[in-house]
């Protein structure tokens, strides 16, 4: 018998967050989640994924993983510390490292658990954490995890940055004091002051941690922002994500060799949870080497992003402060933007709304990921439906 109090929890909660228009429904992709994509029988242009450089679905990637699938079977077999290292997981760590021009490089299962590991394993409760507003859940939940002092920073504000730091690290109150950011905001796309927070945390001894999901493959002519600033030297934590321009699956800090040797024995997730398949790695490892052989995808993307955001702009949307391909278009009111991004969906473009909590109140928006995948015969149907969809509502 199932328990009644959960029960009636969770029912409860459920109608709660149906009835304030907050529960999300999943829509599945059948087949492949390329530019295009089938939800329910229904063909859209795909401007939601995070696959910058369409490598998702390249043929090359699938090749190498289907070899490693012979080779080394379909899973990993164990923890990396008992016997699931293998070969594989070592020559992508090795490309990681060369990737970001650091000593070394760990990876994990994914970006959300790199960021739970790694943060926890170096902080804890003498320490503090001066961390962007806006920074990713897993960080915020990494930061929670640690049980450090976690002191939150508004968004890019390097005055307060500056103070913060000066009161944490004169206070002596603790140990250690990291500052840790996006490279670039996934809600809004704008990027983190690198040299300027790099700065401020030589003044005062921090710890910097930077998380590149979104910079990876995008900025930096691909190698990440903080190869964009050239701050490589300057940057202990170099985290990133294998899921979205490099298409796959995984995590990674890349930084000095014995940065890596510790998170190799004090990561929990890599102590405790098993490696990725062969073909995950292998398929990472295989991405990395394609952006370091050349850079045709990355600027295809940067052609595309700047050629949807030019259309969006000259139809008269509000795109927002983006520096990166992550393209806002912000509707402001959350109902609104609910029945915009629906309109979008009925016309044939695929692009999620993103309201409250996730961003602020009355900044309701639908985030469009243009990637290097898109034709520009896609990019002009997708511009045609919210040129009728934005009259159709009066937005534009
Ligand atoms: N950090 C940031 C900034 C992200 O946007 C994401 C993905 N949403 C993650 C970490 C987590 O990465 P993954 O999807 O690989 O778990």
């Amino acid at each position: 018998m199932s328990s009644k109090i959960l029960n009636n929890f969770l029912n409860e909660n459920i109608a709660e967050l149906k009835e304030r228009g907050l529960y999300n429904e999943i829509d599945p992709v059948i087949g492949a989640n390329g530019p295009e994509i089938n939800i329910d029988g229904k063909s859209l242009v795909n401007l939601s994924s995070n696959n910058y450089l369409g490598l998702a679905t390249d043929d090359r990637l699938k090749a190498v993983a289907k070899d490693a699938v012979d080779s080394h079977g379909v899973g990993a077999g164990a923890v990396r510390t008992i016997n699931g290292t293998l070969d594989l997981h070592l020559n992508l760590e090795k490309k990681l490292a060369e990737f970001k021009g650091t000593e070394a490089a760990i990876s994990f299962q994914s970006g959300f658990n790199c960021n739970m590991a790694a943060i926890s394993a170096v902080m804890d409760k003498n320490d503090a954490i001066l961390s962007d507003e806006l920074n990713h859940a897993s960080i915020i939940d990494g930061c929670r995890l640690s049980k450090a002092k976690i002191i939150r920073v508004n968004h890019s504000d390097m005055e307060d940055l500056r103070q913060k730091a000066k009161e944490a690290t004169e206070s002596g109150n603790y140990n250690k004091v990291m500052i840790i950011t996006d490279g670039v905001f996934s809600m809004d796309g704008d990027i983190a002051k690198l040299p300027e927070i790099v700065e401020i945390a030589e003044e005062f001894d921090l710890i910097t941690y930077v998380d590149d999901a979104h910079g990876s493959g995008v900025l930096g002519k691909g190698a990440g922002t903080v190869k964009h600033f050239g701050l490589q030297d300057k940057v202990d934590f170099q985290m990133g994500t294998l899921s979205k321009a490099i298409g796959v699956i995984g995590g990674y800090v890349a930084g000095k060799a014995n940065l890596i040797d510790w998170l190799k024995v004090r990561s929990r997730p890599f102590l405790f949870s098993t490696a990725v398949s062969p073909a995950d790695a292998v398929a990472s490892t295989r991405a990395i080497e394609l952006l370091m052989e050349s850079t045709e995808l990355n600027e295809k993307l940067w052609e595309n992003a700047n050629y949807l955001k030019a259309g969006l702009k000259e139809l008269g949307f509000d795109i927002g402060n983006s520096e990166t391909p992550i393209t806002p278009c912000v509707i402001g009111d959350e109902n609104d933007t609910q029945k915009f991004s629906r309109r979008l969906y009925e016309e044939g473009v695929y692009a999620k709304s993103i309201v409250f909590p996730t961003v602020p109140r009355g900044t309701g928006r639908v985030r469009n990921m243009p990637t290097a995948a898109h034709t520009k015969e896609m990019l002009d149907n997708a511009l045609k439906v919210y040129e009728k969809v934005g009259k159709e509502m009066g937005i534009i």
